[in-house]
Order: structure tokens, then C-alpha cells, then sequence
């Protein structure tokens, strides 16, 4: 429409020329006492018509292009109403321009469509037809009437453009709206086919959100099960002691499965000791019921399985040993290294369906790594036994015997004693000379294995003091008691044979002191040296006795 205007502009410049040149015959023909009415009714529609395209300048785009059409269909069929005038001039004038007004139009409005060729060709031949009607309508009735009908055909004109041009927009209307509607049905159907496609995706989507939650669940309990078994690991480097292990494996298996109670039972065959645990989220303690419960043997049958047990619908009435609590699951492992069953460990939950093959698998692996902790205790707990042993005899060495005095005296209750004996081989110098120094040895390791199986039987503890000295510490054995015992030992010491290249009988003696605590002696230090003193006073007095301390054995050395 911008272009349109421009035209328009240049156009309306020369309109105004032609008003001026009409104006001008105008008061020519009024002056020439000329027939007046048909310049001033032209310079009239031509005013009009000038203005009116004035307006339309101002108006923008849109409906506006057809009274603009309309406009121009009037000021065509003002040219045309003059070319059948019968003066040449204005004739041939009119004729001219008529066809400069037509090919502005044309040039102006550019049409390319069908219906703009065909709204163009009406523009063209609406005037000529006007104009025609009008001029024959004069030369039969009065100038007046002519006027009239020139409105009349230009109205007429107007409507048909009108109705043409309407009819022509509902049609494109038309075919937009069914288009349109056709668009839409395709764009309903394709909506629908991508809302079913939705749907599918939703659902695809739905169960890889299901699949994901899952994993990631399990990933969660994987993590959580590596987690403790790492954690197990980094412990078992450390952990030297059976019962501090298998705490913290039930501490571990609570916090990474959640359970609410675990039980551990272990029979370590290195001590004969049995271990037992028992930790839980439950207010109420049954460490009590789970020895009796594992010592009663209402275990065995889970013991004798060998193999993992699971029940995740668990009846109560099944399981005797569940009492005072809610069990809905339950998992009994038996702890088993070569072979052989060592434990058991047992985790419960309230819940149903607590536990599953995943479950058994992580239990499965807990124990290969309680096995590694045991074994590593047991090899510990060797190599602490080796360290506190005298490699010649098998005896305690001095120190750790020492260390046990001190224990043993802690533990004394009220009037408990502790009988200490110490015996020191007769000329065993002589023994090193006569026979060799292996022979020596031979007679030592004799004389300690009678020192410690005698110390065993009366819960005592033998060590080696010195080279061919010895301890045997007897705790809650009052003094006359234990002189009983270490009287018995001394026989047994004295009738040893020991056979030297298998002909010779070497018998050897042995001087005893023999102390106690606190009866005697007051502490640890003045024990022992109480004993020296008293097997020193053997030395003195003829060697080979026992010799029992008291106070006035003091004054005699
Ligand atoms: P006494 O009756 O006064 O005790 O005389 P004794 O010869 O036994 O004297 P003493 O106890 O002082 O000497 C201990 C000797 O035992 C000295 C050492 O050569 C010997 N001996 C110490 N340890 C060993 C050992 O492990 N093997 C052997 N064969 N001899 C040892
Ligand atoms: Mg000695
Ligand atoms: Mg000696």
C-alpha cells in the first residue's frame, strides 16, 4: 500500500493540474455564455474524486483498497462520460485520459492473481459501460436525471465491485477456512498419533524410571554392602581379636542392611574359646538366651546345613529361639572354613520379604572375610603365644611369666593367695661338663615339660626364669596347698631318668623356694625375691629341697 500512496502522490500532482485546466474551461464556458453544467459537475467529481484519493492517502491498508478501486471506477467513468461529447477536444482529451487514469491504475495496483486481472478488466470496461448509459439516458431524458443516474450507476458500480470483490474474499475465506479445517484435521490426527506416541513413550519411559529406581536401589545396596565389606576389610588388617571382629561385623551388618538384630557365634579351635555377640536396634537383651539357645543345641540343625539358610515369611512358632521380639525375616549362615563349621551368624528383621538372593550373597562374602579375620587373630594370637614363649622349653618366658604373677595377683579376691614356686637345677654346670651342652638342654626341656604339665593340672602357670630356672606361679592355692603340689613335683623331678648315648641314667636335682602372696609376701617384688631366698637357702643347706618361706627363713640367710 506504501507503493499505492507513492503513486498516488505523484499522481494526485497532476489531478490538481487538471482541476486547474477544468476550472479554467469552466469560467471559459461561463464567460462564452457556454453550457455550463458539464464543467461544473466535473470539476465537482473531479474534486470529489481528488479529495476522496486524498483520504484514501491518509486511510492505511485493507478494506480502504476498494473504495480506493471505487474511486477510481468514478473518476474513469467522468473521462469516459466525456468521450461521447461532441466537441473533439474534449473527446479526444477524455479518451486520452481514460487510458492514462487506466494504465496508472494498472501500474499502481500490479495484479498478478486471476482476480486482480479480472477486478482490473472491470475497472476498465464499469466506466465505459457507465458512461455509455449515461449518455444515452441524456439524449433521451433531461440533463438532471442523467446526474442522478450517474450516481446511480456509480453506486451501482460500487456494489458490484463490491459484491465482486466480496464474494471473492468470502471464496478465499472459504478455501482458508477449509484448508484451515483441513489443516487442522491433519493437525488433530497428527496430533493424536503423537499424543499415542506420548503415551508409549510415556510408558517407556515410566518403566525405564521403574528399571532405573530399581538399580538404583540395588546400586544403593551394593554400595552400602561394599562399603562394609571395605570397611570389614581396613578392620581385619587391625582387628587382632575375635570378639572386638565379630562385634564389629555385626555393628557393619546392621548399619549396611539395616537389620534389627545380629547374632554372632564363634568357636575359635585355636583357644577352644567360644565368642559370642549379640547387637540389635531392640530394647532388650538376650546375649543370655543366645548362648544357652547355641549351648542347648537348638542351632544344630542351621550348624549341620553347612550351607546358608533364608526365610522371608518367617512363622515364629517355627523358631524357638525368636522370643520377646518381631521377626518377619530371618537369615542363619553357618561359618564355615574347610570344611568344617566354626559359627554361625544370625540376622533378623520385623519385616517380610526382607531379604533376598542378593542378601545371601553378601553374607556369603562377610563370612570369607570373617574366615581371613579368624585366621588372622589365630595367626596373631600365634605369633603373641611364640613372643611369650621360651623357644627351648615351650615354657613362659621371664617376662610374660612375670606379667602373669601381676595379672594373677589383680584377680585374687579377699583372702585368695598366690603360691609362688622357684626351682633352680643342682650342678647343672657340672651336667654342661660332663654330658655336653646338648645333653643340657635335653635335661632342661625334661624338667620343664614335668614344671608345666604339674602347673596345668592345678591351674597354675609354669615359666622359664633363668637358664635352668623356673617359676611355677600357682594363684588361689594357699601356701601349705601349693607346698603339697610343688612337693609332688619335686619327686617327679627326682626320679627323672634322663639317658645319656643311650647307656648312661643322668638323674639331676633341684633346690625350691616356695613363697606366697599376701600371706607372705606383700607384693609382687618381695615375692620373688622371697622365693630366691628360700631356694637360695636350699643352695646353702645341701641343695635338692623344697624350702617354704616364712619370716624367720629371713634371718637365716
Ligand atoms: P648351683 O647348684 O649352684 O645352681 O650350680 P649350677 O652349676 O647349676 O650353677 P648355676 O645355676 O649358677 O649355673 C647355671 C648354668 O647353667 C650356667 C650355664 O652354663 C648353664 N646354662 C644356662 N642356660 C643353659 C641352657 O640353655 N642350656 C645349657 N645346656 N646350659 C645352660
Ligand atoms: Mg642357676
Ligand atoms: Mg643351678
Amino acid at each position: 500500500m506504501d507503493r499505492i500512496l507513492q503513486y498516488e502522490h505523484k499522481i494526485l500532482k497532476r489531478h490538481t493540474l487538471v482541476i486547474m485546466i477544468l476550472l479554467f474551461y469552466a469560467f471559459y464556458a461561463y464567460f462564452d455564455q457556454r453550457e455550463l453544467v458539464t464543467p461544473i459537475f466535473s470539476i465537482v467529481i473531479f474534486v470529489i474524486i481528488t479529495a476522496s484519493r486524498f483520504v484514501l492517502m491518509k486511510i492505511n491498508y485493507g478494506f480502504q483498497l476498494v473504495i480506493y478501486k471505487v474511486a477510481n471506477i468514478v473518476y474513469m467513468t467522468f473521462y469516459a462520460y466525456y468521450i461521447y461529447d461532441d466537441r473533439l477536444l474534449v473527446q479526444g482529451l477524455s479518451i486520452l485520459l481514460f487510458f492514462i487514469n487506466f494504465i496508472e491504475f494498472i501500474i499502481i495496483l500490479e495484479p498478478e492473481a486471476p482476480s486482480e486481472k479480472i477486478s482490473l478488466l472491470w475497472m476498465g470496461l464499469l466506466p465505459l459501460m457507465i458512461s455509455s448509459i449515461i449518455n444515452l439516458m441524456r439524449s433521451i431524458l433531461n440533463i438532471e436525471i442523467i446526474i442522478y443516474m450517474g450516481v446511480l450507476w456509480a453506486m451501482l458500480y460500487h456494489t458490484l465491485n463490491f459484491v465482486t470483490y466480496y464474494i471473492y474474499e468470502q471464496k478465499k475465506i472459504y478455501l482458508n477456512l477449509n484448508s484451515e479445517i483441513q489443516k487442522n484435521k491433519i493437525e488433530n490426527e497428527s496430533l493424536e498419533i503423537e499424543k499415542i506416541n506420548y503415551k508409549k513413550l510415556h510408558h517407556v519411559l515410566l518403566s525405564q524410571k521403574q528399571e532405573i529406581e530399581k538399580k538404583n536401589i540395588e546400586l544403593n545396596r551394593v554400595s552400602s554392602e561394599m562399603y562394609t565389606q571395605s570397611e570389614l576389610l581396613r578392620y581385619i588388617s587391625s582387628v587382632l581379636d575375635i570378639d572386638e571382629l565379630i562385634g564389629l561385623v555385626a555393628d557393619s551388618i546392621i548399619g549396611a542392611i539395616g537389620v534389627d538384630t545380629c547374632m554372632l557365634y564363634v568357636f575359635d579351635e585355636g583357644t577352644n574359646e567360644k565368642f559370642y555377640k549379640v547387637n540389635t536396634v531392640i530394647e532388650y537383651d538376650f546375649l543370655e538366651s543366645f548362648k544357652s539357645d547355641v549351648e542347648s543345641g537348638v542351632y544344630n540343625r542351621f550348624y549341620n546345613m553347612g550351607k546358608p539358610y533364608m526365610d522371608s515369611n518367617v512363622d515364629m512358632q517355627e523358631y524357638p529361639f525368636i522370643q520377646h521380639r518381631e521377626v518377619g525375616s530371618i537369615i542363619i549362615v553357618p561359618l564355615v572354613k574347610s570344611d568344617n563349621v566354626y559359627g554361625l551368624l544370625i540376622a533378623e528383621h520385623h519385616t517380610k520379604d526382607m531379604f533376598d538372593h542378593n542378601s545371601m550373597n553378601f553374607f556369603k562374602s562377610i563370612i570369607s572375610q570373617i574366615n581371613i579375620a579368624i585366621n588372622n587373630a589365630n595367626l596373631y594370637s600365634k605369633m603373641e603365644e611364640i613372643a611369650m614363649r621360651d623357644g627351648l622349653t615351650g615354657l613362659y618366658n621371664r617376662g610374660h611369666i612375670q606379667s602373669i604373677i601381676i595379672e594373677a595377683i589383680d584377680h585374687l579376691e579377699n583372702d585368695e593367695v598366690l603360691s609362688l614356686a622357684l626351682l633352680d637345677i643342682d650342678w647343672f654346670k657340672k651336667v654342661n661338663d660332663t654330658y655336653g651342652h646338648l645333653f643340657g638342654d635335653e635335661v632342661i626341656k625334661a624338667v620343664s615339660s614335668i614344671i608345666q604339665r604339674i602347673a596345668h593340672e592345678h591351674n597354675g602357670h609354669a615359666g622359664r626364669y633363668g637358664g635352668e630356672e623356673f617359676l611355677v606361679v600357682l594363684p588361689k592355692k594357699k601356701l601349705h596347698d601349693a607346698e603339697v603340689i610343688i612337693a609332688d613335683l619335686h619327686e617327679e623331678i627326682k626320679a627323672l631318668e634322663i639317658i645319656y648315648k643311650e647307656t648312661t641314667k643322668v638323674k639331676i636335682n633341684v633346690s625350691i623356694g616356695l613363697s606366697a602372696l599376701p600371706t607372705v609376701a606383700k607384693n609382687v617384688e618381695s615375692l620373688l625375691h622371697r622365693a630366691d631366698n628360700a631356694m637360695y637357702y636350699s643352695k646353702n643347706h645341701g641343695r635338692g629341697k623344697l624350702i617354704i618361706d616364712h619370716d624367720s627363713l629371713l634371718d637365716t640367710l
